[in-house]
């Protein structure tokens, strides 16, 4: 049972915990190389994808980083929807590109027409577009497929990268079919280990950018790890306790509880807890993109942080809200390995709590 319910890090399992303790081996090994490839077979049906996957020992964030390093020589267009898809921004200007930004407000969607209507409309020719999948901060699920299209539509040669941060093995991605060229999430969300490692597919157009792009830095190399991938290893010594921490935990996740199963428990998780705060709460974003991993709600019988302060008393910890919604609402965190009974428990306290 769970009673953690932060939209991350989320509830680790206990044997996954404990798989952590295992003892060190070299990363040089035969015994690393066969964990690697094990790992890098269970991220082809993750993704949806046959193309290349690489592990990275970093959050993220370094993988928003990454991505633009790789993929933009120039210009680049960000979305945004909340604080994280926000955050592309201030890594673009720290790495002196010239950024274009399609806004909409906090709790709203990215509109796939507006997408296009806006790379029509700009002459301006973009390296790149970011889209995060799931803004965690607001609870709002975009619609990935919709907007690739939209810019493989307007703007063939323009790559498209996916933040699957708090997306990835809670909500469907399907890399290949909907045409992405760098997807990453980092695992302590709805892949529920421990935070410190990264997973991240890559497509053949963005290793030819890659190849084109003379200054891509050192440690997030994507050409890099593709050599080394290419032989079951990785560029620097890895964080091996989450290796194999994430091994058992893909075989869990495809083989033991199966994708299709995991998404329809996000699902549920989602539509129990909109269903189940609706008397004391408000949902704090367009119900029509409601996240099946997050959701931010705004109470009205008390304040956020007063509400979360009583659940923590009864032993229950919730997630406070983010950045200009830091105030208004709190979040709940139904992602990961969480049992739809605690999520059950969790709820009938919180109703306590909040109807007084
Ligand atoms: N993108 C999204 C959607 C997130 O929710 C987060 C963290 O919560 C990040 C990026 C940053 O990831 P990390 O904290 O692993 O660097």
């Amino acid at each position: 049972m769970s009673n953690f319910f932060v939209p991350g890090p989320t509830w680790v399992r206990p044997e996954i915990l404990k798989e952590m303790t295992r003892p060190m081996i070299g990363h040089r090994g035969a015994e690393f190389r066969e964990l690697y490839a094990r790992i890098a077979a269970d991220l082809k049906p993750l993704f949806a994808t046959a193309q290349d996957t690489f592990v990275m020992t970093a959050t993220g964030t370094a993988l928003m980083e990454a991505a633009l390093v790789n993929c933009v020589n120039r210009r680049l267009l960000v979305t945004t929807c909340g604080a994280f898809s926000e955050r592309w921004l201030a890594i673009a200007e720290s790495l002196g590109l010239e950024v274009d930004k399609l806004a909409v407000e906090w709790g709203q969607a990215i509109d796939p027409e507006d997408l296009a209507d806006h790379l029509t409309s700009r002459r301006a020719h973009y390296d790149a577009v970011t889209i995060t999948h799931n803004e965690t901060s607001t609870g709002v699920t975009n619609d990935v497929a919709a907007l690739a299209r939209a810019v493989r539509e307007e703007s063939p040669d323009t790559l498209v990268l996916v933040d699957a941060v708090s997306s990835l093995a809670g909500i469907p991605v399907r890399f290949d079919e909907w045409g992405l060229d760098v997807c990453f999430a980092s695992v302590q969300k709805a892949i529920a280990l421990p935070p410190g490692i990264a997973l991240v597919a890559v497509s053949a157009q963005t290793l030819a950018r890659a190849r084109k792009m003379p200054y891509r830095g050192t440690y997030f190399d994507f050409l890099e790890y593709k050599k080394q991938a290419d032989s079951d290893g990785v560029p620097a010594t890895p964080s091996i306790p989450h290796f194999y921490a994430l091994s058992k935990q893909l075989t869990h996740i495809i083989r033991e509880e199966t994708l299709p199963a995991r998404f329809e428990r996000h699902r549920r998780m989602r539509d129990m807890t909109i269903e189940r705060t609706a008397k004391y709460a408000r949902l704090a974003s367009d119900p029509a993109h409601a996240s099946p991993t997050v959701t931010a709600l705004e109470p009205s019988t008390s304040d956020a942080e007063t509400l979360r302060y009583a659940m923590k008393e009864r032993g229950f910890t919730l997630g406070g809200g983010y950045g200009q919604w830091k105030e208004r609402t709190f979040r709940i965190g139904h992602m990961g390995d969480i049992p739809l009974k605690s999520l059950e428990a969790m709820l009938d306290a919180l109703d306590k709590v909040a109807s007084g």
